[in-house]
């Protein structure tokens, strides 16, 4: 068995925090350097809120060069570092460190080069998702990964979690759209890892990057493949009577060879709470689940597959098969799937998100066993998922205000992730480990395999300073430890 010395982060020393904000402000300018508790306040969680930790510092870099700076004076003085795009991940990914220092990729938001004939551009890791596909479609281009909060998550972060989205089931996640890539490493250098073209020889340095959750240093710049739109492009909504058919009609659309651009599910309670919200009138309310599902290529083909999809789907019991083909309709059946998280602030004041994926052929099982844990655990879950490729997202609603509550929840979700790794599934599809699910990593990977991602991890970053205590668990496996804890989390220190 491997064995390595878990590095630490440096978070017992005191640092002179007024000298180091003034050598910050040096290089990216005293606005760009936020220090004052309240001003804090809107940086000390990202979206999995009921995590929360105000760093010593926010430093907001405009350039490579500037990141480059800040990273050499962390490394320095030891001081650990978090980068944050947006702040939306849902697993603690951009929770700052009592003693760090939190680099925000906001003002790095310029589409660098757009280049047509290679079908690729180059953007700042501040730039929005769906901005790249504004800058692209006039020319009938567009970027395939598409998370539901695209439109406010940035490319950075969509790097560092590996995110997906509706359409990566046909057309892969982030990291088959990822080129290459400028980052900053920990100690300041910068680097090029992979290239402009789809293959280079060498290690995979682009595919260790993607996915590490700011663990291995910070991109700066980012080139990113460009898809050509469909010619033809239809999205069907079918209604069911129960979830279990909705989720056998994915596994017969893609037994019969078909593969959508995209394949959703939603069920009753979610399908109410976005009527409630955003899509008033578009979906019933008394299904017991409705499948959305996205077909596009060439027009002939579109129309062949979308017949046989509506075959399948009666055949597995659909009420009825609707579907649309202008932009605009087709927009709005997409509205409600991906407001769908936002949505559910209308049935309980708090909510927590699983990321779990497991092999499509089981999907009727585990989500009787979510039932099953929910009545167990009295916790309801609602269920949106992309169903294509198995990745399910069970929304555990609660209230916070209630003590002991977010616990029992927390509980809940680690049942549903142990349940997915059960069949042969995984405890994050899209989301990422960060902070919240860092402890259940030994129930998918041995104390080796852990330790062979830590040789990477340190190789990158020997003095443990980027993002330190998340994905990898410490001890390896869940013990308390392991598990972030919320009383002696929060904790408020007056620096300047
Ligand atoms: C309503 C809602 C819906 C969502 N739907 C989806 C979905 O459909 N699919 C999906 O995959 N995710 C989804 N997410 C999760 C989230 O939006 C994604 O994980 C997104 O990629 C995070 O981007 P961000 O800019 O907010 O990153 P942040 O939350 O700021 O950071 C995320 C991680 O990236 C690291 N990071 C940020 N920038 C850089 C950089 N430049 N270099 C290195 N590391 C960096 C951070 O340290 C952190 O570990 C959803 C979230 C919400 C709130």
């Amino acid at each position: 068995m491997l064995s390595l010395a878990l590095p630490t982060p440096n978070q017992n020393h005191s640092f002179n925090w007024q000298a180091i904000a003034q050598e910050f402000a040096a290089i990216v300018g005293d606005r760009y350097v936020v220090r004052t508790r309240e001003e804090l306040i809107a940086y000390e969680c990202d979206g999995l809120t009921s995590y929360r930790q105000q760093p010593a510092l926010v430093v907001l870099p405009s350039s490579t060069q500037e990141v480059s700076e800040v990273l050499k004076i962390c490394d320095r003085e030891r001081i650990a570092f978090v980068a944050r795009g947006s702040g939306t991940g849902l697993s603690g990914g951009a929770l700052p460190l009592l003693d760090s220092v939190l680099i925000v990729t906001s003002r790095m938001k310029k589409i660098l080069d757009v280049d047509f004939e290679n079908q690729r551009v180059v953007v700042q890791p501040g730039v929005i998702n769906n901005w790249v596909t504004q800058a692209v479609s006039g020319a009938g281009f567009y970027y395939a990964p598409d998370p539901s909060s695209q439109i406010i998550c940035s490319i950075g972060g969509n790097v560092a979690e590996n995110s997906g989205g509706v359409h990566c089931l046909k057309y892969g996640v982030t990291t088959n759209h990822v080129l290459g890539a400028k980052i900053v490493l920990p100690n300041g250098d910068i680097k090029d890892i992979g290239s402009k073209i789809p293959e280079s020889p060498g290690y995979d340095l682009t595919g260790i990057f993607v996915g590490s959750e700011g663990t291995l240093g910070i991109a700066t710049e980012i080139t990113l493949k460009i898809l050509k739109s469909a010619e033809s492009i239809q999205v069907l909504l079918a209604d069911f009577e129960t979830v279990e058919a909705a989720g056998s009609t994915v596994s017969d659309v893609i037994s019969a060879g078909l593969i959508p651009g995209g394949m959703e599910i939603m069920d009753n309670m979610s399908i109410n709470a976005v009527e409630d919200t955003v899509a008033a009138n578009c979906y019933p309310r008394d299904a017991a689940a409705i499948l959305l599902i996205e077909v596009d290529g060439l027009a002939i083909e579109v129309a062949e597959s979308v017949k046989r999809i509506e075959e399948i789907c009666y055949r597995n019991g659909a009420r009825q098969v609707s579907s649309a083909t202008d932009p605009e309709q087709r927009l709005r059946l997409w509205k409600g799937r991906k407001a769908a998280f936002a949505a559910m602030g209308r049935m309980s004041p708090d909510y927590y998100v699983q990321d779990g994926v497991i092999p499509r052929t089981k999907l009727t099982y585990v989500l009787q066993e979510i039932e099953k844990l929910s009545e167990k655990y009295g916790y309801p879950v609602a269920n949106v998922f992309h169903a294509g490729d198995g990745n399910l997202h069970p929304l555990i609603l609660y209230n916070n205000a209630v003590d002991g509550a977010l616990e029992i929840v927390e509980e809940l979700g680690g049942e549903i992730l142990k349940l997915c790794v059960r069949v042969g599934g995984s405890i994050s599809g899209e989301h990422g480990i960060g902070a919240d699910k860092k402890c259940y990593m030994s129930e998918m990977f041995s104390e080796s395999d852990l330790e062979t991602m830590q040789w990477v991890r340190d190789v990158f970053d020997p003095h443990a300073i980027a993002n330190p205590t998340k994905i990898l668990p410490t001890p390896r496996t869940c013990g308390e430890g392991a598990k972030p804890n919320h009383d002696a989390k929060y904790k408020l220190v007056d620096r300047f």
